[in-house]
């Protein structure tokens, strides 16, 4: 099993380089989407009618899903709350995972959310908030598979993933790029293995247990996981107007148990 957790040591340490290296960062957040959010002076009149942009990828339940056209999810309350925390209204962007940062970066919007791990390659890229959740990549299997952990996946196996994911990327490195089979979401993946055109799926644990929830006469997901991750907020690099504002809210609704409240609702 792959054990990144350690990186948030290090992560933390960036971010607090970046952050000191960053004075003129705010100028950044006056790009941002929407809004002049962050980054401006007297907002605090404005900070009722504030809007702020979060772009995630709303096939991910429990964390962001669509529902009868409505956005539903830990991410999506979790999101809708700190905005409150903010004095912001939170619009929600649903795009692919894969152009997440890219869109954060454009200004498109203010923040992305999508129970997105924190890595040192995304890490260059955009600036992480405190974590908000632990997760693990697991594997999912037909329930008849002989594969009992990452070990058995080397043999060549297909194995399916959501591109541009941290399935993805750690799967590409181990595994090899011949035998990974990449979806824009992940249960057109389960759905491959059905047919038998691959043979497991990696994807975050809760996930895997929401997709597979409907059809465990069909899947098991394999008790070993396969890498250990933690979810955080990204911002555009050097935004640390917005970044502190959403950390001070996420600390806050950590110890006041209102976050828990909320992954209880979605996570039984
Ligand atoms: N946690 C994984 C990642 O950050 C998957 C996230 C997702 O598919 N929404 O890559």
């Amino acid at each position: 099993m792959k054990k990144i957790t350690s990186l948030f040591l290090v992560s933390f340490m960036v971010l607090g380089l970046v952050a000191c290296a960053n004075n003129g960062g705010s100028a950044a957040s006056t790009e941002a989407a929407s809004t002049e959010v962050a980054g401006e002076a007297n907002n605090e009149v404005a900070a009722s009618t504030q809007k702020l942009i979060m772009c995630t990828n709303a096939e991910f339940p429990p964390y962001e899903y669509k529902e009868g056209g409505e956005f539903l999810g830990i991410d999506v309350e979790a999101a809708k709350l700190i905005g409150e925390k903010i004095g912001a209204e939170v619009e929600i962007l649903d795009i692919a995972f894969d152009s997440l940062i890219p869109t954060v970066n454009s200004g498109k919007a203010d923040f992305a959310m999508a129970g997105m791990t924190v890595t040192e390659d995304r890490l260059e890229n955009v600036d992480f908030s405190h974590t908000y959740q632990t997760a693990v990549q697991s594997i999912i299997v037909p329930v008849d598979s002989d594969i009992e952990s990452d070990a058995d996946l080397y043999d060549g196996k297909k194995i399916g993933v959501q591109l541009g994911t941290t399935g993805d990327i750690y799967c590409t490195d181990d595994f090899g790029d011949e035998n990974i089979s990449r979806y824009p979401k992940i249960v057109d993946g389960v759905q491959a293995m059905k047919t038998g055109a691959i043979d497991a799926c990696v994807v975050d644990d809760q996930v895997a247990k929401a997709i597979i929830a409907s059809d465990t006469s069909s899947f098991k997901i394999l008790e070993t996981p396969y890498a250990e991750e933690e979810y955080a907020i990204a911002v555009k690099k050097g935004n640390k107007e917005l970044l502190d504002k959403i950390n001070a809210a996420i600390d806050e609704i950590m110890s006041s148990g209102e976050l828990q409240a909320i992954v209880d609702k979605y996570i039984k």
